[in-house]
């Protein structure tokens, strides 16, 4: 967990101490503390939290340990959760905007758009259920006001999908600055996500 902390802060997705991340473990999960610098993490540090909201360890959870539990339990096929403060995903979460089918990755995260969840207080039970709603055949959503989150089977896939979805808001961000992307149609997006279902847990088609 601290090595994907260490490499979120590398990617840019955090700003300052903004970003948590969370893995699933047997007796609940396992998330990062409250307001403290990746780069001085001890394993220690580590907070252990159960599915009731009790936690056990030397520090304090994020304030969006409610966030990371309702995913968990909503969502079984979840292994790892990862929230970030990232520049362009929440650039255009104050705009309220998703991310449309202006580039066939954004299937990356898993249907034809990356949408906006409406806003609510940060660490309230609310904004757990509207990311839950945005992210409804989703893997990743952004959060109106706030940032963005990406779900994976394990730390290294939430933080791939992360990396991709950051990288695709930057891409239609600077689209926008020019005019208005052409955006493909269902028909094209539903091809695509078939093709990612044939290349399977592989990585989807980019040339990768
Ligand atoms: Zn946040």
């Amino acid at each position: 967990m601290i090595a994907t902390c260490r490499k979120m802060n590398a990617a840019g997705l955090n700003q300052g101490t903004s970003g948590n991340l969370s893995l699933r473990v047997a007796e609940g999960f396992l998330l990062t503390p409250t307001g403290m610098d990746y780069d001085v993490l001890e394993p220690e540090d580590i907070v252990l939290m159960r599915l009731d909201g009790s936690h056990e360890g030397r520090r304090l959870p994020s304030s969006e340990w409610q966030l990371h539990r309702d995913i968990l339990v909503a969502r079984p096929e979840v292994g790892a959760v990862l929230h970030a403060h990232s520049m362009f995903c929440t650039t255009l979460a104050c705009l309220r905007r998703g991310i449309p089918a202006f580039h066939y990755m954004v299937s990356a995260a898993g249907g034809v758009d990356v949408r906006c969840a409406a806003y609510a207080t940060f660490g309230t039970e609310e904004l757990a259920r509207r990311v839950l709603e945005a992210l409804e055949g989703r893997k990743a959503c952004l959060m109106a006001n706030h940032g963005m989150l990406a779900l994976g089977a394990g730390l290294a896939q939430a933080f791939k999908l992360a990396v991709e979805v950051e990288t695709l808001a930057a891409m239609y961000w600077r689209a926008l600055q020019v005019g208005e992307p052409v955006l493909l149609d269902d028909e094209e997006m539903a091809r695509v996500l078939e093709k990612f279902k044939t290349y399977g847990q592989q990585s989807p088609p980019g040339g990768r």
